[in-house]
């Protein structure tokens, strides 16, 4: 039997949540929300869809910032959800620097398996939504499907290329989460999607 994925979203943080900074995001002054994108979530939620987010923190392994200021950024961006009837689950996050060698330092797969295992859920299939190319690898790895936003470091990512197969692109977080609620609506019109695959074979024969 077919086994449809998970109503499970992953995203990255800094860059597709919330604006991003060179000099890292060390406070909660500091994490400011990219416009529309705490409202996606919210839609998303709305939706049925689980939103966790999976971030690389090593600001925290440099010693730029402390646990209790990443806790304190987080609290911020919970109560700014709550009250747009939003909600995240969970923040899986890695505060290790590369020389650490760890295993959840995207674009190691550490995070996203936390995360499934956490909530108990097949990781292929899944949307995951970042700015970066190490975003979209942790995800593939797994199954995950990539999606690319434009906001944060996305545009550069774009222009490197070598975006891993499939990945799609999205303006921001909202136009994803527009994307995503509308080929759910779509998904669900089984009977209409199936007729415009037999006359497109038809058409092609
Ligand atoms: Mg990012
Ligand atoms: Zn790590």
């Amino acid at each position: 039997m077919p086994q449809t994925p998970a109503k499970f979203v992953i995203l990255d943080r800094d860059g597709v949540v919330n604006l991003d900074s060179d000099q890292f995001i060390k406070t909660p002054d500091e994490w400011i929300p990219i416009p529309g994108s705490l409202e996606a979530i919210a839609a998303m939620n709305e939706a049925g869809y689980r939103v966790v987010i999976a971030s690389n923190q090593s600001g925290i392994g440099r010693g730029l910032f402390e646990m209790s200021a990443l806790n304190a950024m987080h609290e911020k961006m919970y109560k700014a959800l709550a009250r747009l009837g939003g909600r995240v689950e969970a923040i899986f996050f890695c505060p290790h620097t590369a020389a650490d060698g760890c295993d959840c330092r995207k674009p190691k797969p550490g995070l996203i398996q936390q995360a499934a295992q956490r909530f108990g859920i097949e990781p292929r299939g899944v949307p995951i939504v970042g700015d970066s190319l190490r975003d979209l690898e942790a995800g593939v790895a797994l199954g995950c499907v990539p999606h690319l936003v434009r906001t944060g470091k996305g545009e550069a990512t774009l222009a490197k290329g070598n975006l891993p197969e499939g990945t799609r692109v999205h303006d921001d977080l909202r136009a994803f989460s527009r994307w995503l609620l509308q080929g759910d609506g779509a998904a669900r019109a089984g009977a209409a999607v199936s007729t415009v695959h037999a006359n497109a074979k038809t058409n092609a024969g």
